[in-house]
């Protein structure tokens, strides 16, 4: 990638692609394009007898409607270009799948893993009280999630500081999502992301039309997966397509280079083993090469790149094999490099649409939290009492008895995590359908990234319009 390359660049190019196939009136697409505000902070905390500066950012891109959404990443390679395209990507991502939150995006430049867990404590806190004060954070204003780096703890610890900060807001907890379930989390937060990747493969899968274009064969038994980062995303999306959907994961890439198992690689037993040696290299269940990269061309059905942005490039482009790409990672296909897809017939299913799982569990979580009553626990009891009468009234008047395994799953009352899960099902096959139809049905709409990018900007295009401003 060359050095003038910008992640910035690539979304407003994408958007500019899909502004272009749309009438709107002078200058609303540039109001929607431009990212609204950010805020950089610089501040101090003292570790280790001295004053360390760690700087961060936090960019709302749009704030209608409220409350702006988007997740925080620590990374030591994270600048303010980065966090306004991702936050970009949030308001095309929230309007995409109808969910009705602006789009922010925020970072800390730091290395997590230089940390312990009671520093990364303090910095996060201090962080926290940064953009409280500066509405930057807050259940109406501007409500993060997890990213690269960061998890429930650090999630945790930012409610804790705001809630001590602003002790009179009953709904203080709902100004993060992504939290332990303990602390005002929801089933399902951690996984969301993976599951959406799952959901939305098995949703392209289920378009007969859209898999034609991939050459691909009917049904995701057996289907070869080269899945690069095994992080949050990208180990819940392998271990759910390996073990729920019985796809083979050829090949995993992580920092320390790839891990590749033609008759595919045990996703849990890879991870035990990234946790306890920091990498992929000495899995005795695959053969190690140093060069992680190299495996983004290897042969396979699907590539999921679920770690960073623009690892796809003009560079490998060309040489990529994969008939379909599944983008869990922000950006990881520069705007160059998406061309070059396109004209190879190579189908890329865009970040917008398939890592939206996290926002749309954190969207329920949110709603939770502002409800201050779990799903489902009204409904579940009395669902359970209705729907045992049902099944004993058809056993008697059949004279037959459900099998028993039938039985106990149409008697049981959904939980939190089925409500959950129900939900972000409806939620990405509506987003599918959407952006298949637009697809197949116009011929301008060259593929499903620019299909969701209209569909997202019509959607903001309608919220300014009845908004008059
Ligand atoms: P994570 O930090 O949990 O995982 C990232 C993984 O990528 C780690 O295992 C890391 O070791 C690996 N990695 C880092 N550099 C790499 C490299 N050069 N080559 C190969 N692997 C490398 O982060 P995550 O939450 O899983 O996020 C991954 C991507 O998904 C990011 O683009 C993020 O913005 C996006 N995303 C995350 C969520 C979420 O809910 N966590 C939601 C939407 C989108």
């Amino acid at each position: 990638m060359s050095s003038d390359h910008s992640f910035l660049n690539d979304v407003n190019q994408m958007f500019s692609d899909a502004a272009q196939l749309m009438s709107m009136e002078e200058g609303l697409a540039n109001k929607i394009n431009v990212c609204n505000a950010s805020y950089i902070t610089r501040f101090g905390v003292r570790l280790r007898g001295k004053m360390y500066t760690f700087e961060g950012w936090r960019s709302v891109h749009s704030n209608h409607p409220s409350p702006a959404k988007g997740g925080i990443r620590y990374a030591p390679y994270a600048d303010l270009d980065e966090v306004e395209a991702l936050a970009a990507l949030m308001t095309y991502k929230c309007a995409l799948m109808d969910i009705p939150f602006g789009g922010s995006k925020g970072a800390l430049k730091i290395d997590p893993s230089e940390w312990e867990p009671h520093e990364l404590e303090r910095i996060t806190r201090r962080f926290a009280q940064e953009l409280a004060r500066h509405d930057f954070l807050s259940p109406s204003q501007n409500v993060p999630a997890p990213d690269v780096g960061t998890n429930e703890t650090t999630m945790i610890w930012i409610a804790d500081e705001y809630r001590r900060m602003k002790s009179g807001d009953i709904n203080a907890l709902a100004c993060v999502t992504g939290k332990p379930l303990a602390m005002g989390g929801i089933e399902g937060r951690i996984e969301a992301t993976g599951r959406g990747v799952q959901y939305g493969i098995q949703e392209f899968f289920r378009h007969p039309q859209d898999l034609a274009r991939t050459g691909l064969p009917d049904g995701l038994s057996d289907r070869t997966v080269v899945i690069q980062g095994l992080g949050n995303v990208g180990y819940h999306a392998a271990k759910f397509l390996s073990l729920e959907d019985g796809c083979r994961i050829i090949a995993v890439i992580e920092r320390d280079g790839v891990v590749r198992n033609p008759d595919g690689l045990d996703i849990d037993a890879l991870k035990a083993h990234v946790m306890a040696t920091g990498g992929v290299a000495g899995f005795a269940g695959g053969t190690h090469d140093a060069d992680g990269t190299a495996a983004l061309t290897d042969a396979c059905d699907i590539l999921i790149p679920a770690a960073l942005e623009s690892v796809i490039t003009k560079d490998n482009a060309p040489h990529v094999k994969a008939r379909l790409i599944v983008e869990a990672a922000n950006g990881p296909i520069t705007y160059d490099a998406n061309t070059i897809l396109r004209d190879r017939g190579i189908v890329v299913i865009p970040d917008l649409f398939a890592n939206a799982g996290g926002v749309t569990v954190s969207y329920f979580e949110w709603v939770k939290n502002l409800t201050h009553i779990p799903f489902g626990l009204m409904e579940r009891r009395r669902d359970e009492r209705g729907h045992r009468v049902l099944t004993q009234s058809i056993e008697h008047m059949t004279g037959r008895s459900f099998p028993t395994e039938t039985a106990q799953e149409l008697m049981s009352g959904a939980r939190e995590i089925d409500l959950v899960r129900s939900g972000l099902d409806d939620k990405i096959r509506s987003a599918y359908a959407e952006m298949s139809m637009l697809w197949n049905s116009n011929p301008e709409i060259p593929d499903l990234r620019t299909a969701a990018y209209v569909i997202a900007v019509r959607r903001l295009a309608e919220i300014y319009k009845a908004l008059g401003i």
